[in-house]
């Protein structure tokens, strides 16, 4: 019967014209409206709102807040809804979805990320999407335990001081490998991971906290400069500056892992040529989200996200036919 269908339908293709059988171009391309070419995702690690943006006087992050917030869009009303904890919290980012994970990179991530879709949907080289993290545990993002053909996808990495169980490295060793990275191979998606703050807290060094985190603002202000000067980067890279998790409210900055509005309560930041200027978002967003914002940018699917794209930051272009 099916068989028979398909002899009717060859039959009718045969004897029409040629713009009755199938071609290339009905194949249905996702419309591109967005001018982004490359997105960059940095997290540093455990910041709290109070003691970066919710401070009035954006002592610790000047940079950010006089260079960088005038061009880009961000996001106040910003959280981490699962586990405020390092693992659980990138993964969160990459993947869409909220998973409780061991924080010690011995649990590999149920869904592929953002890295394993964007490499399965564009055909794209390991090379195009990388992982580079200051916290060697952090390599587990580029592996997946889920059986969907996605898991072979991985993107590339660069963790820690040689990979998993080598140890955390500084954070301007990282961003030096990125700009690396970048130079080199002109990725398409990354994420970057800086430690120190988080490190320093778990110290119990108030002062120590203070000055990572500035460091970690001019970090990505000079980043941000850097990439603006490189041809294959500027004006066509989205950059989003987020956070795993907060720190307990109050004087119990040292750690974090609960429910309170500290390690909940992280901030995001969105520059690139696709941001509306100086947005300042109004709708309370969370980690979830990201994923699907970056795949909206770059143009393909997650299948099966919890979170939503962020379109309320972006402004649309009119397609330029390129
Ligand atoms: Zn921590
Ligand atoms: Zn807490």
């Amino acid at each position: 019967m099916v068989f028979t269908f398909f002899l009717v339908l060859l039959g009718a293709c045969q004897s029409s014209t040629p713009q009755h059988s199938i071609s290339t171009s009905q194949i249905q391309e996702p419309t591109r409206t967005y001018a982004t070419q490359h997105v960059i995702l940095v997290v540093i690690d455990g910041v709290r709102y109070q003691d970066s943006w919710g401070d009035s006087t954006l002592a610790n992050v000047p940079r950010m807040a006089r260079e960088l917030v005038p061009q880009g869009a961000f996001h106040p009303q910003f959280f981490n809804q699962g586990e405020t904890l390092t693992t659980a919290g990138h993964v969160a980012l990459t993947t869409g979805h909220h998973q409780k994970i061991e924080n010690d990179g011995t649990e590999i991530p149920d869904f592929p990320s953002v890295f394993h879709y964007y490499r399965q949907f564009t055909g794209a080289p390991a090379s195009k999407a990388w992982i580079i993290t200051s916290k060697d545990k952090l390599e587990v993002l580029a592996r997946t335990s889920s059986t969907e053909a996605a898991a072979a996808f991985a993107p590339s990495v660069n963790c820690g001081v040689n990979g998993l169980n080598t140890g955390y490295r500084p954070d301007t060793t990282t961003l030096r490998v990125a700009k690396q990275v970048l130079a080199r191979h002109q990725p398409k998606l990354m994420l970057i991971n800086l430690r120190e703050p988080d490190t320093e807290a778990h110290e119990g060094d108030w002062n120590g906290y203070l000055k990572a985190i500035q460091q970690s603002d001019r970090l990505v202000a000079d980043f941000w400069k850097w990439l603006q000067k490189q041809p294959r980067f500027q004006r066509n890279t989205t950059l989003l500056v987020t956070n795993d998790h907060g720190r307990h409210t109050g004087r119990r900055f040292k750690n974090h892992g609960d429910n309170c509005e500290g390690c909940r309560h992280i901030s995001l930041l969105a520059l690139g040529p696709d941001v509306k200027p100086g947005t300042v978002a109004t709708r309370a967003r969370s980690q979830a989200d990201v994923a699907a914002t970056m795949a909206e940018l770059l143009g393909f699917p997650i299948p099966q996200r919890d979170g939503e794209p962020m379109t309320e930051l972006f402004q649309q272009h009119a397609l330029t036919g390129e």
